[in-house]
């Protein structure tokens, strides 16, 4: 009998039950046993669905009232000793690590691999102690044991908590506190094991990554320890395929492995070859990472042979944990009912499973109305016009070698567009939102409700794009933007008025803490019924002499901010994308506007886990950009901007994005990460951030002169933009009129202490 489990389900709630009440108690609105007694209800609701869908285990650990890595930073009582928590760490205390208090600033958050999901980084020092906290795991567990569930725990593994966090000490290498990890892990699975649990599951996503030999060596010395508790081990490997760490593995003494077999499918047989023959193989065979249907029949034909062989040692369960994608589809009431008939959420991902195992042990006609039912939606899914759009193909396929490229190299364009723009040598700028303030809020939601008529709208949006543009030139900023009042999210805005994009009211997944994204999803050909930007974009340029910036969200982000279509390769669907973009530019381009930017912040997390893999992604991502920004005249000028992630490995992809200026974060880095750029000699014009817009803090003259000033000795002057780190979205009008002032006013005293080399400004 294949038996079927699950790695993790979502955290926060079908309706974001977690998220809700962590904001009520954060403002103190309700106490520490109504928040409990939340979680609690999100627990046993996931049980009870994975009990209904037939599973023989559920999966306990999995629930983290903020974050599982920080969850696992209290199981083993080594909460950073900068914030000086003795002994079992409360819920307050928690959150103190997790959100920061008066004295601390909060633990370092970083992106969970290639998801979208951000972790808490455990800090490590020399002198850093675990000790086993008695609390949430143990309760949990005798939790679900008292509901009448059987419980598999899930731990993070040791090495893979290990390798994630940070070493806050130089010198020093996280690695050597293994020896101090592991009996604490020992402890852990002896009370486990105690509480009468059979499995525990142990993640080491590592394995999927490029690892070190001193950390691949490890994990035999280390599972021997674990082993020695006596509780069967499954360890969870997911992501990717394993590769090099494939025979290490396979070859520990663990009781199971589980594979992620949507990822690293093609390994499977070389997997089954180095099995020992007793060992249970959990095949992750439906995707944990996206939204569309298995298909059951090919997965099938993909598991009889496996079953015939293994038996009962055949475990089937999701690729990784659940949590990356919405809980159910029961909710989306206003999806249209073909579109939802291709799609599995965490709950109808379980269902399908059920399905598998029971054609598995039962035979296929004791499922065959669901194998039908599925195997219809397919068909209508490959089939569908709604997906395959004629004209987008045969753009894509009538692409001219050249199309990826501007007409002449930077240096003469640069020349174009110095003559025609005039502006001043250290030029400034913004990266395009301004404060997103509770009249665009409430005048987008009355329009979005119908109590706005789209006169009324109009009038309210212009009203703020007027007011964005008179400050802006009170300040002196040189090029300006019209503020992006009118966009809720600057992938949704674009999403919303492209052909093959669909929106759900429900597909919520947590980003961090309590933090939600609702990724569109992509399921056709992208194109662009009409231009998006132009009228708004238009009318503020109509009110001002200076040159206006349009605004737009580059391919890439667009597709790594959205759950993407599988039935082609990611990099036709972001070649699609920046073909309607392209439109877009040379729409701005014919209505007047002379100089675009195209934002790509997600542009690095499009990297593979593997390096290996990364020349094909850039290759794409920045043929994908240039496509969008090509189709343009030298003099016209094209921005881009990135923020927020390490550019320094990845600057020979950046330059051949071929944008005529790149604006980056840099400043809470001190511009160190400027110094990647110098080095490499980046070709083009670079803005690096001045102003960190994540603080309330205005920054004097001084401090951004100072940044200017240390940018200017890695990066040839002529060529440096002045701006802030980001969009100034969630700042309020006050700290940025002041920060924006002082922003010029640095700039002026860059002008008066460097030779000009522009040529002369118009006024
Ligand atoms: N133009 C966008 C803004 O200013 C860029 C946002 C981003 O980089 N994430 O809001
Ligand atoms: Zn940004």
């Amino acid at each position: 009998m294949a038996r079927t489990h699950a790695l993790g389900m979502p955290r926060i709630g079908a309706k974001r039950e977690l998220k809700f009440a962590l904001e009520a108690f954060w403002r103190g609105e309700i106490d520490e046993a109504a928040l409990r007694a939340t979680a609690s209800g999100i627990r046993q609701a996931n049980w009870q669905r994975q009990a209904s869908a037939g599973l023989s285990h559920v999966a306990v650990g999995d629930f983290a009232y903020y974050d599982p890595m920080l969850t696992h930073v209290a199981l083993l009582g080594c909460a950073p000793a900068r914030f000086g928590f003795a002994g079992t760490l409360g819920l307050a205390d928690y959150f103190q690590l997790a959100r920061g208090n008066a004295d601390h600033h909060a633990m370092e958050m970083t992106k969970w691999f290639d998801t979208n999901y951000h972790y808490l980084v455990p800090e490590f020092r020399p002198d850093t102690n675990f000790a086993l906290d008695e609390g949430w795991l143990f309760d949990e567990v005798a939790e679900a044991q008292t509901a009448g569930f059987t419980p598999k725990p899930v731990l993070i593994g040791p090495l893979t908590f290990l390798y994630l966090g940070k070493e806050k000490v130089a010198g020093f290498d996280r690695f050597d506190l293994l020896d101090r990890l592991l009996p604490v892990y020992g402890q852990i699975l002896a009370r486990l094991k105690a509480m009468g649990v059979e499995w525990v599951q142990i993640d080491e996503p590592i394995l999927a990554l490029d690892l070190p030999a001193t950390w691949r060596a490890a994990f035999e010395r280390a599972y021997h320890t674990l082993n020695a508790a006596g509780v069967k081990l499954l360890l969870a490997t997911y992501f990717g395929p394993l590769a090099e760490n494939l025979r290490v593995a396979t070859a520990l003494p663990v009781a199971g492995l589980h594979v992620d077999a949507v990822r690293g499918g093609a390994e499977l047989t070389q997997v089954i070859d180095w099995l020992p023959a007793t060992k249970v193989l959990s095949v992750g065979i439906v995707d944990g990472r996206n939204i569309w249907k298995t298909d059951l029949a090919a997965a099938f034909n993909r598991l009889d042979g496996l079953h015939q062989n293994l038996g009962d040692r055949l475990w089937l369960a999701p690729s990784c944990s659940l949590a990356h994608v919405p809980a159910s589809l029961a909710a989306e009431a206003a999806l249209d009912p073909e579109l939802k008939s291709w799609l599995a959420f965490a709950d109808e991902k379980l269902g399908e499973m059920q399905t598998l195992a029971r054609a598995l042990n039962a035979g296929r006609t004791a499922v065959a109305a669901a194998l039908a039912d599925n195997t219809a939606a397919l068909a209508s899914r490959r089939a569908s016009a709604r997906v395959h759009n004629p004209a987008v193909a045969a753009r894509l396929a009538n692409l001219g070698a050249t199309d990826d490229q501007r007409t002449s190299p930077f240096a003469r364009r640069q020349t174009a567009q110095r003559a025609r723009f005039r502006l001043p040598d250290f030029p400034t700028t913004t990266i395009g939102s301004f404060p997103q303030t509770p009249d665009i809020r409430a005048a987008r939601a009355a329009f979005k409700r119908g109590a706005l008529d789209a006169a009324g709208y109009q009038a309210a949006m212009q009203h703020e794009i007027e007011y964005a543009v008179r400050k802006q030139e009170a300040l002196g900023i040189d090029v300006l933007v019209h503020g992006e009042a009118e966009r809720n999210d600057m992938v949704e805005y674009f999403g919303e008025q492209l052909a093959g994009y669909a929106f759900t009211q429900f597909g919520w997944v947590q980003s961090y803490g309590s933090r939600c994204v609702k990724p569109p999803l992509i399921y056709g050909d992208v194109s662009r019924p009409q231009p998006m930007t132009v009228a708004w974009t238009r009318y503020a340029q109509s009110l001002t002499a200076r040159p206006m910036k349009g605004m737009l969200t580059g391919p890439v982000t667009m597709l790594q901010w959205a759950f993407v279509r599988d039935d082609q390769p990611r990099s036709q669907t972001a070649l699609q994308i920046a073909l309607a973009l392209r439109d877009e530019v040379t729409d701005l381009e014919a209505a007047g506007i002379g100089i675009v930017q195209i934002d790509e912040p997600a542009y690095r997390e499009g990297l593979p886990l593997r390096r290996a893999d990364w020349p094909a992604y850039l290759d794409w991502a920045s043929r994908a950009f240039r496509l969008s920004a090509s189709g343009v005249a030298d003099a016209t000028q094209i921005h881009t901007h990135m923020c927020y992630s390490e550019f320094n490995d990845i600057l020979p992809a950046i330059a051949a994005m071929d944008a005529d200026v790149i604006t980056i974060e840099t400043s809470r880095s001190d511009m160190e990460l400027l110094r990647g750029f110098g080095d490499f000699a980046y070709p083009n014009e670079i803005g690096p951030g001045v102003y960190d817009i994540h603080s309330p803090r205005v920054p004097a003259v001084a401090e951004m002169t100072r940044l200017l000033e240390k940018a200017a000795a890695v990066i040839p002057a002529r060529n440096l933009w002045v701006n802030p780190d980001c969009g100034l979205k969630t700042r309020s009008w006050p700290e940025t009129e002041t920060a924006l002032a002082n922003m010029v006013a640095a700039a002026q005293s860059l002008r008066a202490n460097h030779e000009g080399r522009r040529p002369a400004p118009r006024d």
